[in-house]
């Protein structure tokens, strides 16, 4: 037996976890402080790992040898501290998984775009023929896929809070795509302690290694200087700047690698909306760093199949365009949602669980925008509060159906309906998924 390891937290990454703890010969236990679903419970009796639900019995995590923590487990909770003063290990997944990964690990991380990008440079090196496997935040577990099996090269999206107790996980490539704030209620309010947490994917790289960054966004480059990096950088952006290796010009872009040049008309890209012109940008930096050839990288990007909950266009509706952009859980990402709208007509379905929203940054748009806004959540006050001086019709609503039969009464020809709530779902629904999916089937039953 190696060891003990405790794991705490039942979801997607635990039971991961789990599963190659048990494949590498440790003594597993498994310990959630809420009820643990019934499929998990199911893997985890065929497998034979012991586990507890409801509660955390602390004798039995301090005589632990590792503890990982799941991601969804604030590192405020009581049982971190003591974790810590025992002076047990204390890792997440993504960390224990990279013990065990064999190939190149490729990691993303930022505010948005993690899963568009991670999954878009999966499609560009499968399609090369590359033994990739992408897992993390979107598909498997990191874990889980390496108890699967070895790759040449693992796709991992990463959050920050897998990043938060990361001890040696060392990506070749890294991707940091943009930090905007978010998830604050997690990092004491402060934005500086989030923009840390992203910087810890390049901590252990060293100079063979790359960190790929957008050369626009003020939090990378303001910091990244600080942060001791040894990796090469590579970095993106729409303007074109003094050794930038992407860049847009003559609505084209242009990768420009080791003296290799690559470009593609924007308007042949499968992905459309200026913020996909970033993720497009940081996938084919990563995917010539190994190698894939231009012909191939151009198929890639052309064949490319948009994911769902990421500005998915549902259906034409007596002239009236439905998208959804459920995956829109923060003021960011309905930034870059609003600014693709092509028209004045937009009815907005935005709310729902606030984490501490600055909506300052999205009343621009929404006055050039936005013709009505329809709030769903639980609590819709400081959306009207917010909204109201620049958008005279506005609706308060607190299902799907009433949200969708709302704006289906106001809309007219030419207007888009656009669920891009800005906010977290958990107040309505169990998960973005869910609360897309509810307004894809409402929609289509229009
Ligand atoms: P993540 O995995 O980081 O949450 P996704 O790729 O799932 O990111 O996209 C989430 C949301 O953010 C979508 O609504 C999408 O429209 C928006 N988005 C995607 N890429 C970017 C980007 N580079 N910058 C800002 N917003 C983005």
């Amino acid at each position: 037996m190696k060891g003990r390891v405790a794991i705490l937290g039942a979801g997607i990454s635990g039971i991961g976890a789990a599963i190659l703890a048990k494949n590498k010969g440790y003594d597993v236990w498994v310990s959630d402080t809420n009820k643990i679903k019934e499929p998990h419970k199911k893997v985890l009796k065929n497998i034979e790992v012991a586990f507890e639900e409801n509660k955390h019995s602390e004798n039995v995590i301090l005589s632990s040898d590792i503890v990982i923590v799941s991601p969804g487990i604030p590192l405020t909770a009581p049982i971190i501290g003591k974790i810590k003063e025992s002076q047990i290990q204390l890792i997440s997944e993504i960390e224990f998984a990279s013990w065990f990964a064999e190939g190149k690990i490729i990691a993303i991380t930022g505010s948005n775009g993690k899963t568009t990008t991670a999954t878009l440079l999966h499609h560009i090196l499968i399609n090369r023929n590359i033994d990739a496997e992408l897992c993390g935040n979107v598909g498997n577990s990191f874990a889980k896929s390496v108890a699967e099996g070895q790759h040449d090269y693992w796709v991992v999206e990463v959050s920050s809070f897998q990043l938060d107790t990361i001890e040696k996980f060392k990506p070749y490539i890294a991707i940091l795509t943009n930090i905007t704030p978010d998830h604050l209620d997690r990092y004491d309010g402060k934005f500086d302690n989030y923009v840390r947490s992203k910087f810890k994917i390049a901590q252990n790289q060293d100079c063979n290694d790359y960190l790929i960054y957008c050369n626009e966004d003020d939090a990378t480059t303001n910091n990244i200087s600080k942060m001791q990096i040894k990796s090469n950088l590579l970095s993106f952006g729409i303007q074109r700047f003094e050794g930038s290796n992407a860049y847009v010009q003559d609505n084209k872009i242009n990768i420009e690698i080791n003296n290799t040049k690559f470009d593609m008309k924007i308007e042949e890209l499968a992905l459309q909306g200026s913020h996909n012109v970033y993720n497009t940008m940081a996938a084919s930096i990563a995917s010539k760093m190994i190698n894939v050839r231009n012909e191939s990288l151009k198929t890639a990007l052309a064949t490319f199949e948009n994911i769902p909950h990421r500005l998915e266009f549902v259906a034409k509706v007596s002239g009236v365009t439905y998208i959804n952009d459920s995956k829109a859980t923060n003021v960011n990402s309905s930034w870059y949602a609003l600014e693709t709208m092509p028209n004045d007509g937009v009815i907005w379905i935005v709310g729902g669980v606030d984490k501490g929203n600055d909506y300052h940054k999205l009343k621009t748009l929404v006055d050039k925008k936005v013709k009505s806004i329809i709030a769903l959540g639980v609590d819709n006050d400081r959306i009207i509060e917010e909204f109201s001086p620049l958008v005279k019709s506005i609706y308060s609503t607190s299902s799907m159906e009433q949200a969708v039969l709302t704006a289906y009464q106001i809309a007219t020809k030419g207007n888009t309906v656009l669920l891009s709530p800005a906010c977290a779902s958990f107040d309505l629904f169990e998960n973005f998924e869910q609360r897309g999916d509810m307004f894809k089937k409402i929609v289509r039953a229009l």
